[in-house]
């Protein structure tokens, strides 16, 4: 029979910083370079006799982080060079931090947060060529900055919502992409699982993971094969080792397991000044300058619309859509129109946007022109989404649209009313069967008089009158 077993994540992430230049030298910083080799200079490419100077930018994007999450912003703080030799790392060491990081501390999404530093990414290589590898340097030396959480995640899920949180936190400091796709953002996943909630399991981490998603799946298996292993007769243990995360098989294997713990050598790199931040940086006036964060935004959004956790969400995600939501709701102000909006938004723009790459945004003013509509019974909620369709391609106004395509709906009831009348006269046998007790026969009644009107209408007005005059 199986056990209940406690799980406990840790997780270690690494995001490259978007500043213009390199760690410590001038090159360009553009991970959307092509043509391999062509931002590097002697710095970065470890030539005798260059020496490195710190990019400014990067460590003021690690304070705002340390900022962000509440955590304790280092005074004293220094680079270290970490030793190891790999035909990525150029010097044969890569510089980073080890005893004094820029930030400790801190907490996102109730994840504890042991420490934030700063160090310089290593080249990319290529092994695809068969009996030899290439190595691209432009990547060498860009700002990294890797954050380690404490070990106290307990489930998939929350380690998901960990991860989201902070790439969303990254974008809104504007301090990096987070790209996971493009490996701009990298997560290393810690996991363990034990009987004894007090007791720590043997620790598994799983790499090459490149989505959220598969975050989430790699710890799910993980969790799976390790209880397997705790709970066959054979004895079976987990073994402490560094696994990859396999997209295509959708579960782990083992890539080496962890020798005798490395030693890296680390000492305070002598090139490198020592820094005292609050020297360099006035660290209050950058508090007081953060932008607004998502968990900020998500009460403002639900203070002020009222509107579902949901809709939020993809309005957190999409900082452009919420900055156009935003525009939106403040000029239908009533709460009604804004949640009836919103759902235009988040179930048919979003839906539209899917299938057709071409849909932009449409102009805000439009967009409420078609609620107000909408709102005023004018047209209806098929005419809406027709509309909505075309003005996310052009900039039409939405009643100029409903006017040419004959969608007004009609209040005129005395109008209406005549062309009920006349489908009545017209089908007898339609009347005789609803009054005969099928109500569903009034369908086709309806039908007849949305016809009649040419879709000018409103169909609950209509079954209304034809209710009515039947009666
Ligand atoms: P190591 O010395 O192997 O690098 P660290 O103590 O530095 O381990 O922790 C690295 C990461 O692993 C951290 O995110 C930490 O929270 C996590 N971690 C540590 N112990 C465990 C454990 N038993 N289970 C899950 N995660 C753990
Ligand atoms: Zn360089
Ligand atoms: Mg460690």
């Amino acid at each position: 029979m199986s056990k209940q077993y406690y799980t406990t994540i840790g997780l270690e992430i690494h995001a490259e910083l978007n500043t213009n230049s390199k760690m410590f030298c001038g090159c360009i910083n553009d991970p959307d370079e092509e043509l391999p080799n062509v931002n590097i200079c002697p710095v970065c490419m470890a030539h005798p006799g260059t020496l490195p100077v710190i990019n400014k930018k990067a460590v003021e994007s690690v304070i705002k982080v340390g900022l962000a999450l509440g955590s304790t912003i280092a005074d004293f703080t220094e680079f270290d060079r970490k030793n190891y030799f790999y035909p990525d790392i150029p010097k044969a060491y890569q510089i980073s931090q080890y005893k004094y990081p820029i930030v400790s501390g801190g907490i996102l999404r109730g994840v504890e947060i042991t420490r934030v530093h700063l160090e310089e990414d290593t080249a990319t290589s290529k092994h695809d060529r068969g009996d030899y590898s290439l190595v691209d340097f432009n990547r060498a030396g860009v700002p990294l900055m890797e954050l380690v959480t404490e070990p106290v995640i307990h489930s998939s899920k929350q380690a998901g919502d960990f991860g989201r949180e902070l790439q969303a936190v990254l974008r809104y400091l504007g301090v990096s992409e987070a790209n996971m796709e493009k490996g701009q953002m990298r997560v290393e996943l810690n996991i363990s699982i034990s009987e004894d909630p007090k007791v720590f399991g043997t620790k598994v981490e799983v790499k090459n993971i490149n989505s959220f998603k598969a975050m989430e799946r790699a710890a799910e298996y993980e969790i799976k094969r390790m209880s397997a292993l705790l709970d066959d007769d054979k004895g079976s243990e987990i073994v402490q080792e560094t696994r990859g995360w396999d997209e295509n098989k959708q579960s782990t294997f083992s890539q080496r397991k962890k020798e005798n713990a490395n030693d890296y050598r680390y000492f305070p790199d002598p090139d490198l000044p020592k820094l005292f931040l609050s020297k360099i940086f006035n660290i209050e006036k950058m508090r007081e300058g953060l932008p607004e964060l998502p968990e900020a935004k998500r009460h403002r959004y639900r203070n002020d619309y009222g509107i579902k956790d949901e809709d939020i969400e993809s309005y957190i995600i999409d900082q452009e859509l919420g900055g156009w939501f935003e525009k939106v709701a403040n000029t239908l102000k009533d709460k009604d129109k804004v949640k009836t909006a919103s759902n235009y938004i988040t179930s048919d723009y979003l839906g539209i946007k899917k299938v057709n790459t071409e849909a932009k945004l449409p102009i805000a003013n439009n967009f409420v022109e078609l609620i107000e509509m909408v709102m005023k019974d004018d047209i209806s909620s098929r005419g809406a989404k027709d509309i909505l369709a075309l003005i996310v391609l052009n900039d039409e106004s939405p009643i100029k649209i409903a006017n040419d395509k004959g969608l007004i709906q009609n209040h005129d009831e005395g109008a209406l009313k005549e062309i009920v009348q006349k489908v009545i006269d017209a089908n007898p046998a339609v009347v005789e069967t609803y009054k005969g007790g099928k109500e569903n026969a009034i369908m086709s009644l309806v039908g007849q008089v949305m016809k009649e009107s040419k879709g000018s209408a409103n169909p609950s007005l209509v079954q209304k009158l034809l209710k009515e005059l039947l009666a």
